[in-house]
């Protein structure tokens, strides 16, 4: 079992990097915003009381997010070993998955942060809005979601940090040149 968390703010690339980490290592990745996404989209119970919340690029409580994401750990029992993407985003949900998994008998093996600062991502989406010629409420709720991030998630990485599990990795550059340096780091550990 390997389990790899995948940090950074939105836009750093994790879902884009998670694709290709899945393809070599045969992972399973668990991406609580696409869960909660598919929750909205299939209009289930939780889904309606997660909408507003994601529109607002709020986040999610705890005890619901956590919950969420136990379950579909528990419907993967022959998994390799997962990609947190998007999780934890607060440490009382780091403290829930390190529970979780040790009474499993298992750990977080590696935390790769994608580090792109706050400066680079508005730059990028200054840039977006210019090219498209308007400012648009999609790029207003990706700035609430980068300050939600730079608020209350970055709080994780030194929890992570005190148990020496964090790699850092330049986010800024060729995708191939990323992931290179994302397969050292899991090849390190793996
Ligand atoms: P993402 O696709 O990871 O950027 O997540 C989209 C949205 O889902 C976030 O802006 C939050 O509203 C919610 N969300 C995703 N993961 C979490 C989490 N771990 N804790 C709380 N809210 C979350």
């Amino acid at each position: 079992m390997f389990n790899l968390v995948i940090f950074g703010p939105p836009g750093a690339g994790k879902g884009t990097q998670s694709e290709k980490i899945i393809d070599k290592y045969n992972l399973v990745h668990l991406s609580t915003g696409d869960m909660f996404r598919s929750h909205i989209t299939n209009d289930t119970e939780l889904g309606k009381k997660v909408k507003e919340i994601l529109a607002d690029g709020k986040l999610v409580p705890d005890s619901i997010t956590i919950s969420m994401l136990e379950e579909e750990v528990q419907k993967n029992p022959n998994a390799k070993g997962f990609i947190f993407d998007g999780f934890p985003r607060t440490v009382p949900q780091a403290e829930a998955l390190d529970a979780f998994l040790e009474g499993k008998g298992f750990k977080v093996d590696l935390v790769l942060q994608l580090d792109v600062t706050q400066d680079v991502i508005k730059a990028r989406i200054a840039e977006r809005q210019k090219v498209s010629g308007r400012a648009d409420d999609d790029a207003e709720k990706l700035l609430k979601r980068i300050d939600e991030y730079f608020d209350k998630t970055i709080h994780v990485l030194p929890y992570y940090q005190n148990q020496g599990k964090v790699t850092t990795i330049n986010g800024v550059g060729e995708i191939e040149t990323i992931f290179g340096q994302i397969s050292e780091a899991i090849d390190a550990k793996y």
